[in-house]
C-alpha cells in the first residue's frame, strides 16, 4: 500500500500516470487480438487526423502525397506515407510540434538509440507512462507488483531520472537498489551479491551483458544463489549461451524485454519464450523491405514504428534501425498482443576487455562528453583487439582537442584503463548489409561461449 503511494508520488512529480496505465496494461494484454487490432486502428487513425490538423509538417506532407487520414479504412492505407528517419526528424523538429503541444505535458528526451546518432524528441506524458507501465507489466509475469523491492544492474538508461540526487530519490521511491554496472569488477559483483542476499531481493533487472558477468562471478566462486524469483534483461542482445548460463546459475527464467522508447515500442517475452508481445496500444509496428514495402508475417525486415500516444510530437512510420518479423499466431499463453519474432538487428553489441568484462553499447551513449556533444553527428566504436579501440565520428563542426580528450578520458576511465583509444573523424560511417548503422563493431573472434 505504502509502496503504491510512493509510485503515485512519482506520478505526481513527473506528471505521469504509471500507476493507472500499469493496471490498464495488465488488462489489455489479455484482450482478444481482434479487439486489440480495432483499438489500435482507431488510435492510429486519430493520431494521423490530429497530426494533419495540428502540425505544419504533416499538413504539408499529407497534402503533397494526397493522403486524407479521415478517409482511412485499413492499416495498409498508411503505406503511402514516406518512412521517417532520424535525419528527417532532426531537420523538421519544430514543424513536428503540434499546435496543442502543451496539453500533453510533453517531456524532451535525448537518445542515441542503437545507431550511435544522438537526437531529440518530445514524448507525451501518456506515452511515457505506457513505456514504463509495459515494462512493469512484463515483470508482473514473475509475480512483481508496483512497489516490490527490486535491484537494477544498470548504468543509466534503464532507470528514469539520470544521475545524482534525483536518481537516488527515484530509486528510493521505486524501491530499487541500484547496482551500477559500467565500472565494476569481480569485487563489486561480490559486494552486490552480498547486498542482494542481505536484502533478499527477489527481482533483478539489468543489461544482459551485466547479468552475464554477474552470473559468471557467482559460478566461478561456487556460491549459493537461489532466492531470485524474477530476472529481467533488456537493452542488448541476449545470446542463447549467455541466457543458459545466467538461468542455470541464478535458478530462474529470464524475461527479456525489447524496446525502442523513442517510438513508443516496448515488447516482452512470455512463458512461451518464442517472441515478444508488443504494447499495441502505445505503438503500431510494420515490417518492411528496404524500399518501405510491407512484408508478410514471419518475414524478417525493417522495424517501422508509429508512436500512438505522442500526439504532441507525432512520429509516424519511423525506421528504428532494428530488424524483426511479426507473428499473428494466437500465442499459447493467451495474450492477444501481437508478437515480434526473429529479432535480429539489435545492433548494440558490446566490447570485451582483457579482464573478461563486457561493456554494453549504452555505456557510450551515457558518457557525459558524448551525451552533450553538439558537434557530434554520429559515431561508431570499433574494437580492433583487446588493446585498441577506435572512436570514429562524423561531425557537425570540428571538435576542439579538449572535447576529444574528454571523450577519450571518460572511455578510458570506464574501461578500467585497459584499452588504448584512438579517435578518427570520418566523412562517412558505412552501413551493414541490412542497411543499418552499428554502434559497435568488434573485429576479432567473438568469445566462443557466445556462439553456441
Ligand atoms: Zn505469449
Amino acid at each position: 500500500m505504502l509502496n503504491n503511494l510512493k509510485f503515485k508520488f512519482i506520478d505526481l512529480y513527473t506528471k505521469t500516470n504509471v500507476v493507472n496505465i500499469y493496471k490498464k496494461c495488465l488488462e489489455e494484454e489479455w484482450y482478444p487480438p481482434e479487439k486489440l487490432k480495432l483499438f489500435q486502428f482507431l488510435k492510429l487513425k486519430e493520431l494521423l487526423k490530429q497530426a494533419y490538423q495540428n502540425t505544419s509538417y504533416y499538413k504539408k506532407l499529407f497534402d503533397e502525397i494526397g493522403f486524407n487520414p479521415s478517409k482511412m479504412q485499413d492499416f495498409k492505407d498508411i503505406s503511402i506515407i514516406p518512412i521517417q528517419t532520424k535525419q528527417e526528424i532532426k531537420k523538421h523538429f519544430d514543424e513536428l510540434k503540434s499546435n496543442d503541444f502543451k496539453n500533453y505535458k510533453p517531456r524532451k528526451n535525448r537518445t542515441s538509440g542503437s545507431t550511435g546518432e544522438p537526437f531529440e524528441i518530445f514524448q507525451s506524458s501518456l506515452s511515457h507512462s505506457y513505456l514504463r507501465a509495459l515494462n512493469y507489466a512484463a515483470w508482473h509475469q514473475s509475480g512483481y507488483n508496483l512497489g516490490d523491492q527490486y535491484a537494477a544492474f544498470s548504468g543509466g538508461s534503464l532507470l528514469p531520472g539520470s544521475i545524482g540526487f534525483m536518481h537516488y530519490v527515484y530509486s528510493y521511491l521505486q524501491n530499487c537498489t541500484t547496482l551500477p554496472s559500467y565500472h565494476v569488477n569481480k569485487e563489486y559483483f561480490l559486494k552486490y551479491l552480498k547486498l542482494l542476499q542481505t536484502k533478499r531481493i527477489k527481482y533483478v533487472y539489468g543489461y544482459a551483458s551485466a547479468l552475464y558477468d554477474f552470473a559468471k562471478t557467482i559460478k566461478e566462486q561456487k556460491l549459493e544463489f537461489n532466492f531470485v524469483k524474477g530476472l529481467f534483461s533488456s537493452s542488448d542482445m541476449l545470446y542463447p549461451a549467455q541466457r543458459k548460463l545466467i538461468e542455470e546459475v541464478i535458478g530462474t527464467y529470464i524475461i527479456d524485454i525489447y524496446g525502442n522508447p523513442e517510438s513508443g515500442l516496448i515488447s516482452y517475452e512470455c512463458s512461451e519464450r518464442n517472441g515478444y508481445h508488443y504494447g499495441m496500444l502505445n505503438s503500431y509496428v510494420e515490417i518492411t523491405d528496404e524500399f518501405g514495402n510491407n512484408l508478410n508475417d514471419n518475414v524478417q525486415g525493417k522495424v517501422i514504428v508509429t508512436s500512438l500516444n505522442s500526439n504532441c510530437f507525432p512520429i509516424i512510420r519511423y525506421d528504428n534501425g532494428d530488424i524483426a518479423a511479426t507473428s499473428f499466431y494466437q500465442c499459447k499463453c493467451g495474450r492477444g498482443l501481437q508478437k515480434l519474432t526473429n529479432l535480429g538487428g539489435r545492433s548494440r553489441d558490446f566490447i570485451i576487455l582483457k579482464n573478461g568484462r563486457h561493456i554494453h553499447g549504452a555505456f557510450f551513449n551515457h558518457l557525459n562528453s558524448i551525451y552533450k556533444a553538439n558537434w557530434l553527428f554520429r559515431y561508431h566504436v570499433i574494437q580492433k583487439n583487446y588493446d585498441e579501440l577506435i572512436f570514429q565520428c562524423m561531425v557537425n563542426r570540428m571538435p576542439t582537442s579538449k572535447e576529444i580528450d574528454q571523450i577519450k578520458n571518460e572511455i578510458v576511465m570506464g574501461t578500467d584503463n585497459l584499452i588504448k583509444i584512438n579517435t578518427q573523424i570520418v566523412d562517412d560511417i558505412p552501413m551493414t548489409d541490412m542497411g543499418k548503422y552499428k554502434l559497435i563493431s568488434r573485429e576479432f573472434e567473438n568469445n566462443l561461449e557466445y556462439n553456441s
